[in-house]
């Protein structure tokens, strides 16, 4: 059950904070046990957070910090979506990615990160020539030298695998209030407390995956270990006509802080320019910045410098949830049945089941009791991505049902019956913000403007529909 009506209700067994990809992922596989479950969300929908606003790529693990928890997850968590990406139509494309050296000094690292990626497990990554890079890539700016090849990095639907997620754990019985922030935990007669916004919740265990927020979640439990340091990435997203130019996931030479500007196409048909990396204060600033947006057209400028003359289709930012620590902050507090899941920084999206897989194997170990339930649903998502069929060129779907043949946004070519599908689905998108998420509507080189009064009549029709009810 989807709620936003007032959160207090008789004690559950287990209560997750955050609905973001990595609270999705923990909700889903405890809908897989016989266990009364809440996620409770500040936001309107599933997957508000850093989670909506990243650069979608599925990573292999290969240039994690060896040994760590971030490297084992991710590992494993590759393993896993790329599988349940398949089963439940989550737009996936294995483009492979180029680690690109631009400097004598950076082609003398690609053997040592080609060591690196052996000792996260991942062994498919080869050095390649600068013949056979511009063979593969031949709008590359002039002056590569050479590359490390990672024939299995990929790219992912960011929205699709939230909404995946949280559709099975809603299905399986894990109810869902939205619209509800935590605001204080205390212990009482061997329950959690959890006053909010919206009421007061009590469970028997608690799983803190609030995000940005999730030291502060800890805070209120005592805890004091790590400090969120928001990091913020800024994007451009360049129109489908840039698509041709660009192969693979082109990937810088890393450094100790970040990932470095890549250039990389979306399962949307897109081309993403990205991300920055700045400190900032205000766990909420999401804003671009002129600077932001000057630097990363200078950086593409060198890797491919036909891109920054494609026309930018929008620009958006994130954060990173980066702490003090180079790991995941992941504690299982078995005497106080707590889990905090904190500072899951640039690459919880690819390790959310991995951590999800993790997490309720350590708190099966610290007492939570974890019984199979018989029969559990897979879900099937709507396919929103560039590479397979869409409704709009199903004729069979159209035949049976003529709204997917009659589209409404045109840049991105949805349909009516895609938009009524998304309205009337277990987990209805809040605002047009949340149908884009679903549907790609109003997502495309005109970003609305075409489009945006016809979309949002047909989601102001489903709101006063469901006021009526
Ligand atoms: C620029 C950028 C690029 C990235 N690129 C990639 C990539 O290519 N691949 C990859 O795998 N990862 C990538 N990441 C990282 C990835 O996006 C994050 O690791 C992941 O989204 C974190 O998910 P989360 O669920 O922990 O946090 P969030 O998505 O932030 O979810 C936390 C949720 O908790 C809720 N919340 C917070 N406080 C409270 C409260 N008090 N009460 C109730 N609810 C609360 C929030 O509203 C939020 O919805 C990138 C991140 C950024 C910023």
């Amino acid at each position: 059950m989807t709620s936003s009506s007032r959160a207090s209700a008789a004690p559950v067994d287990v209560l997750v904070i955050g609905a973001g990809v990595v609270g999705s992922a923990i909700a889903r596989m405890l809908a897989q046990y016989e266990l009364g479950c809440t996620v409770v969300e500040a936001g309107n929908d599933v997957g508000t957070g850093t989670t909506k606003a990243n650069t979608a790529i599925l990573h292999t693990g290969f240039d994690a910090v060896p040994g760590s928890l971030e490297s084992r997850l991710v590992h494993r968590g590759a393993e896993l979506l790329r599988q349940y990406a398949a089963q439940a139509g989550i737009p996936l494309e294995r483009t492979g990615a180029l680690l690109i050296a631009w400097t004598t000094e950076q082609a003398g690292q690609l053997a040592d990160i080609e060591d690196k990626a052996r000792r996260n497990g991942y062994l498919a990554a080869r050095r390649i020539k600068a013949d056979a890079l511009y063979a593969r890539e031949p709008h590359l700016g002039p002056g590569a030298l050479g590359a490390l090849e990672i024939p299995d990095e990929s790219i992912i639907c960011p929205w699709t695998t939230p909404l995946a997620y949280a559709t099975e754990a809603v299905q399986g019985g894990i109810r869902l209030v939205l619209h509800t922030r935590v605001l204080g935990i205390r212990e009482s007669n061997g329950m959690h407390e959890v006053r909010t916004s919206n009421g007061v919740l009590r469970c028997r265990w608690l799983i803190n995956a609030a995000g940005l927020e999730s030291d502060h979640v800890d805070a209120m439990l005592g805890g004091d270990s790590f400090t969120i340091q928001p990091r913020r990435g800024e994007l451009i997203v360049f129109d489908k006509l840039a698509r041709p130019l660009v192969n693979s996931i082109l990937l810088p030479v890393p450094t100790l802080k970040t990932k470095g500007v890549l250039v990389a196409p979306t399962v949307y048909g897109n081309v993403l320019l990205g991300p920055t990396a700045e400190d900032v204060r205000d766990r909420s600033d999401t804003a671009t910045t002129a600077a932001g947006l000057s630097s990363l057209l200078d950086a593409g400028r060198r890797i491919l410098p036909e891109l920054v003359d494609e026309e930018v289709t929008a620009t958006y930012a994130g954060l990173r949830a980066a702490t003090e620590h180079r790991d995941y902050q992941i504690r299982i507090e078995a005497a106080r049945r707590y889990a905090c899941v904190g500072g899951i920084r640039s690459t919880g999206l690819t390790a959310s089941l991995g951590i999800a897989e993790y997490v309720l194997d350590k708190l099966a170990g610290a007492g939570l009791p974890l019984k199979k339930r018989g029969h559990t649903a897979p879900v099937t998502m709507p396919y929103i991505g560039q590479a397979g069929i869409r409704p709009y060129q199903d004729r069979a779907k159209i035949a049976a049902d003529p709204a997917y043949g009659d589209i409404v946004c045109h840049c991105e070519r949805v349909t009516r019956g895609e938009i009524r599908e998304a309205l009337a689905s277990p987990l209805p998108p809040a605002d047009l913000d949340g149908l884009r998420r679903r549907t790609r509507a109003v997502n495309g080189r005109c970003q609305g403007f075409f489009c945006g009064a016809a979309v949002a009549s047909l989601l102001g029709d489903q709101a006063s529909a469901g006021r009526s009810r």
